[in-house]
């Protein structure tokens, strides 16, 4: 099925008529237009407007979804942020339990639950970044507001065909509308005759809208992992990390698998990033075979999200998935808070909204999932 393709063997389901029209008619239908945006396609969207690969275009990006009707424009780097603060606490409390793999990837997700079942125990119960997001946005955005949960149309912007899937698991309750792909997002731009070179920068929109670079490197493989790093580090010891990069631990370049050791608060943490079919089933076939490791970033498409299924295509799309990556990691660089534990709008949702502290009753409640073996 073309909509869970994570490597775009087969084109998406378009749905961006289907949204630009009930942009067009949100007066009449009483909805409030929400837009949600991935970590790439912040540098996807450039190559639709024909600007250099790589080239970070947030502010114009914002722009663009307002310029089409959206009401508020929030970021999915939140939610990115979000869930390693939720992913991390979890790792701290499963060390010596076994492997930990990430869930933010339903590629991979739906691999586990269709071709490892017997590896569900070992996936963080953590939403993706898009679940999380979309599940403060409905439930905690609307009660800010003072409307129904319902009256929210939620459309998320995605580098990813798989995601379009994953919106309907009956988990993750209905919350998002829409998936859009980047490519999506370009045929909306050129529809609506919207020039976005020509765009002033907007920002995101404050309820849901600042992200540290943590929440930025989500979209290159070993983005995730270095996120979580950032994170554990602090958590673990309440002392900041000696470090924020962790390049050559764990970005993998041209490497499809990548392992590294860290030391964490007086232990070795063992871990490692794969992306891409091929390799996640060499590494598996590893972990079955003995090789422990504590963590491990699990991501289907070569690269990360930056190579994913939604990005644009055409000839150059391989020499373009590492410049992506680069634009990225730019980003990170640029900001002055790079540690998810760092954004200051989480800090006020925990203690407004999400039960005082990563791993709460509510957090878990919201914020986190379940699997089961499928067909
Ligand atoms: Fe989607 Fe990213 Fe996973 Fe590819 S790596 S399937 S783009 S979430």
């Amino acid at each position: 099925c073309a909509v869970v393709c994570p490597v775009d063997c087969l084109y998406e389901k378009d749905a961006s008529k289907t949204v630009l029209e009930t942009l067009k008619n949100k007066n009449k239908n009483g909805k409030i237009c929400v837009a949600i945006t991935a970590p790439s396609v912040r540098v996807g969207i450039s190559e639709e407007a024909d600007l250099p690969a790589g080239t970070d275009s947030t502010g114009q990006m914002v722009a663009a979804l307002k310029a089409f009707g959206f009401d508020y424009v929030f970021d999915t780097n939140t939610g990115a942020d979000l869930t390693i603060m939720e992913e991390g606490t979890e790792l701290l409390s499963r060390l010596g339990q076994g492997t930990m793999f990430t869930s933010c990837c339903p590629g991979w997700v739906n691999m586990v639950e269709k071709v490892y079942p017997e590896l569900i125990p070992n996936l963080s119960s953590c939403r993706s970044p898009q679940g999380m997001a979309g599940a403060v946005i409905r439930h905690k955005f609307s009660q800010v507001l003072g409307v129904k949960p319902e009256d929210i149309y939620l459309v998320s912007f995605m580098p990813c065909t798989a995601k379009k899937d994953e919106i309907k698991r009956e988990q993750l309750s209905g919350d998002i509308d829409e998936v859009c792909t980047v490519r999506e997002f370009g045929r909306m731009l050129t529809a609506e005759k919207v020039d976005l070179k020509a765009l002033p920068a907007a920002d995101f929109d404050e309820f849901f809208g600042e992200s540290t670079g943590g929440g930025d490197i989500f979209g290159a493989s070993g983005g995730v992992m270095e996120a979580a790093l950032r994170f554990a580090h602090e958590a673990a010891t309440g002392k900041p990390a000696p470090n924020v990069e962790f390049d050559g631990a764990v970005r993998p370049g041209k490497a499809g698998i990548k392992e590294a050791t860290v030391a964490l608060d007086g232990k070795e943490l063992k871990v490692a990033v794969v992306s891409g079919g091929d390799n996640i089933a060499k590494l598996i076939k590893r972990i079955k075979a003995g090789d422990k490791f504590d963590f491990v970033e699990v991501m289907a498409c070569p690269g990360g999200c930056v190579g994913g299924g939604g990005m644009p295509k055409g000839k150059a799309f391989k020499k373009n998935v590492p410049k992506r990556a680069e634009g990225l990691y730019s980003i990170d660089r640029s900001k002055g808070h790079r540690k998810s534990q760092e954004n200051d709008t989480l800090q006020r949702l925990y203690a407004s909204m999400l039960g005082g502290a990563p791993g709460s009753h509510e957090a878990h409640e919201l914020l986190h999932t379940t699997y089961s073996p499928r067909q």
